[in-house]
């Protein structure tokens, strides 16, 4: 497998304990995708009761599609780290901030 390396905000922690990447309030995926152009969900959830067994990693945020909040530039996340939680039923960033 070829690597890369780049530098990305992590994922602090995340409350969505249902998705198959969360274990113990972690995101154990490599990288997540959060957004659509106004909502700032993330879009990597997938539901399931089967986790993750790789523990040794946190995810980045890979891409943010949520042009509409602070801290994105050129549909990136420019914050140091992100939370992620529940929030009106859906799993979203929480550090989102309108511009
Ligand atoms: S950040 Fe997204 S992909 Fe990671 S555990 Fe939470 S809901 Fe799942
Ligand atoms: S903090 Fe803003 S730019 Fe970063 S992932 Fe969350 S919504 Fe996207």
């Amino acid at each position: 497998m070829n690597k890369i390396m780049i530098e990305m905000p992590m994922v602090a922690n995340c409350m969505a304990n249902d998705c198959a990447y969360n274990v113990n309030s972690n995101c154990h995926a490599k990288a997540i995708t959060i957004g659509d152009a106004t909502n700032p969900c993330c879009d990597t959830f997938m539901n399931g009761s089967q986790h993750t067994k790789s523990l040794s990693r946190i995810a980045g945020i890979g891409a943010c599609k949520t042009g509409t909040c602070q801290h994105n530039e050129d549909l990136e996340c420019m914050a140091d780290t992100v939370q992620v939680g529940m929030a009106q039923s859906e799993v979203k960033c929480m550090t989102f901030a309108m511009r």
